[in-house]
């Protein structure tokens, strides 16, 4: 058995690698679900839907979200009536959130709702939020003018709304402390023979999900066991503004910054090959690095990395 940690597109394109080459049925995934919010009263969870319809082979194939041949009219029509229309949802995948949040509102949790989800797209591995109860990403911002006042934004509000620019001062998960993992989580990283730290957003994307009270603490017993993949290569992210976020909050960025942020529950990260020289300094801070192509061009560089990412700590 296997379980990984997953943001979004980074980590979908990773997953998918990963199901070419182990049994889906193997295969556990703990999602982020602190970018998840309410639009036109339906509950919106990016992380979960981003790795859903790419397991499902159903993502549109430019933009990392959203569903291939999507159309977008109720959006316009939604625009008649002044309704903030800058988080855009297509009309197929409005119904995702229309069937979610109907649930909800019925009484289901989150994690049940998502198993109606993910069965319901043929999908044969398992996908878990990291909790069903909600935790929110909260970032503060410089407001900009000269009395250096910030202002806390909710993450797609900074990261969609206003295109990640206010520079930033802090990151917090409202909502964590009190957050349990969700039923099945902590028991499916105790049981893996590997776990996979998916090339996601180190701050927003795996950030929160180690903030539920319980998940660090069991992959730091299992360190041995837990191997990263650097979502940074050649001191960038290759998509995203996971720049924009480490910087301010100290996080070198580079394969060493992900290597140090994440050494006390990691034993192993897998680096680019264009970043081979900085090995040593990786392994200088106690984390086996293992050199790859982790550029995920197509389905085949995806299920390489997944094999040497596996084979790293086989
Ligand atoms: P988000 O929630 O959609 O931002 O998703 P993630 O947090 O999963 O993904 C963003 C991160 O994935 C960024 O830091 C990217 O650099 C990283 N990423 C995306 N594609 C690739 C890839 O092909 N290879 C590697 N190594 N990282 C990637």
């Amino acid at each position: 058995m296997l379980t990984a940690l997953a943001g979004g597109v980074g980590a979908a394109r990773f997953l998918d690698g990963l199901v070419a080459v182990v049994p889906p049925e193997q295969v556990t995934t703990v999602v982020n679900t602190g970018d998840d919010d309410e639009f036109h009263g339906l509950w919106v969870c990016p992380d979960l839907d981003s790795v859903t319809y790419r397991l499902a082979g159903a993502q549109h194939p430019e933009t990392g979200w959203g569903l291939a041949g999507e159309t977008f009219h109720t959006m316009g029509a939604l625009a008649r009536y002044g309704a903030p229309t800058w988080f855009n949802l297509g009309d197929r995948d409005l119904a995702t959130h229309l069937y979610r949040t109907q649930r909800l509102n019925q009484g289901a949790s989150l994690s049940e709702v998502t198993a109606e989800i993910v069965g319901a797209w043929g999908i044969r591995s398992r996908l878990l939020p990291m909790s069903d109860d909600r935790v929110a990403t909260r970032i503060t911002v410089r407001a900009g003018g000269p009395d250096a006042a910030t202002e806390e934004l909710a993450m797609q509000e900074w990261f969609v709304h206003r295109r990640s620019e206010p520079p930033v001062v802090s990151v917090r998960f409202e909502g964590a402390e009190t957050a349990r993992p969700a039923p099945d989580v902590l028991e499916a990283l105790e049981m893996a023979e590997t776990i996979v730290v998916c090339p996601s957003n180190p701050v927003i994307s795996i950030g929160p999900i180690l903030a539920v009270p319980g998940i660090r603490d069991v992959l730091t017993a299992r360190r041995d066991r837990v191997v990263g993949v650097s979502p940074i290569i050649s001191g960038r992210p290759v998509r995203g503004p996971a720049d924009r976020l480490m910087g301010p909050l100290g996080i070198e960025v580079s394969c060493v910054g992900v290597a140090d942020a994440y050494r006390e529950f990691c034993s192993t990260l897998v680096i680019d090959a264009a970043d081979a020289a900085l090995a040593p300094e990786v392994e200088a801070l106690g984390v086996r690095a293992i050199v790859a192509d982790t550029v995920m061009r197509d389905a085949r560089v995806a299920a390489t990395l997944a094999r040497h990412t596996l084979a790293a700590v086989a």
